[in-house]
């Protein structure tokens, strides 16, 4: 009888890259764990419509497209524990992991953590977080009803945070540090008609004000280095995202960005640890992609433990 803490394939994390190669594992019928992290789901899990995924004419909610991936990996008989990873050991074969109070083994293992948003790093930023402060208009926005807000950052994120945010404030100010925007066109244009958005170029946040709450903001015109302050209830940070890398800082190889350090399309610095999805993707981190790395992995998993048939 199987030991049910040794799997072939252990998965840490659950946006689309983590439950597609969930999906491939247990359908190519490998023992396979995928520990979720906590929150679970990943980014999708914090979108509100995903129009570019294919096979959705209509479009589909985020939480919708995650928890139907969910179903799927578990009707191949993928088990899926709802934990977060404390620790991991790739110097013993099979690999180590420590999740609450189990110690997991896994003959090979797929990271697909994913990343989380950035912050601008300013200590006002800090203190006001959650007080209108936020890196989730999809969650956030309800709570700015006819109020001012700003987003700050000029690509996807940010023109789709500020066209969640139009829904509900009065006003949008997309605050970016440069003249223009990187965000696809689409989105651009979208924006441009909306008319509760406005922009505010060559412009950096160099303060939020306010002592309970946000109330306003210190900025500079990076171009004349002009200062000026605006009056303001929320604050949408939305410059960018890093890997969640940190629980493999000193046992997989890292770039000096943080990203998981790959060849040969999935592996990893060591031999029978994969990677899938954007926290090893600083270029195209779109649901997609992340899914189809997560396919990738399963099947370099399948080839490396031996099982793979073609
Ligand atoms: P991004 O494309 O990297 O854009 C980050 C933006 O923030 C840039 O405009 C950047 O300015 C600005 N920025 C970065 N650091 C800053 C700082 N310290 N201060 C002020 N501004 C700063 O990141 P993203 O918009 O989060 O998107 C990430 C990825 O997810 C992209 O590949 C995007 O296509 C994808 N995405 C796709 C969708 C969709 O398809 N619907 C939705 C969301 C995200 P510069 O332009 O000057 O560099």
């Amino acid at each position: 009888m199987r030991n049910p803490d040794t799997f072939d394939v252990i998965i840490i994390g659950s946006g689309p890259a983590g439950f597609t190669a969930a999906i491939y594992a247990s359908r190519a019928r490998l023992g396979t764990l995928l520990i979720t992290g906590t929150p679970w789901g990943g980014q999708l899990m914090l979108t509100a419509e995903v129009e570019n995924f294919p096979g959705f004419a209509e479009g589909v909610l985020g939480p919708t497209l995650i928890k139907n991936m969910q179903q799927q990996a578990r009707h191949f008989g993928a088990e899926i524990l709802f934990e977060e990873v404390m620790e991991v050991d790739f110097s013993t074969n099979p690999f180590m992991i420590r999740s609450g109070d189990r110690t997991l083994r896994g003959r090979s293992i797929i990271v697909a953590t994913g990343s989380s948003p950035k912050w601008l790093g300013l200590d006002s930023e800090a203190r006001l977080r959650g007080r209108g402060v936020s890196t989730c208009a999809t969650c956030d926005a309800p709570l700015f009803m006819e109020k001012k807000t700003v987003v700050v950052g000029g690509g996807d994120e940010a023109v789709e945070e500020a066209l969640a945010l139009a829904k509900y404030a009065e006003k949008v100010t997309v605050i970016h540090r440069r003249d223009t925007l990187r965000a696809t066109k689409i989105l651009q244009e979208r924006a441009f008609q909306n008319e509760r958005i406005r922009f505010l170029w060559d412009s950096e946040v160099r303060e939020i004000l306010g002592t309970e709450k946000v109330e306003g903001l210190r900025l500079q015109n990076v171009e004349t280095g002009e200062g000026s302050e605006m009056a303001v209830d929320g604050v949408f940070i939305a410059i960018g995202y890093n890997p969640n890398t940190d629980l493999f800082k000193g046992k997989l190889a890292l770039d000096d960005r943080g990203y998981i350090v790959v060849h040969d399309d999935t592996k990893t610095s060591v031999e029978g640890v994969f990677v899938a999805g954007d926290v090893r993707d600083p270029l195209y981190r779109q649901a997609v992609t992340a899914a189809g790395d997560g396919c990738k992995a399963a099947l370099d998993a399948e080839r490396y433990l031996g099982k793979y048939q073609s």
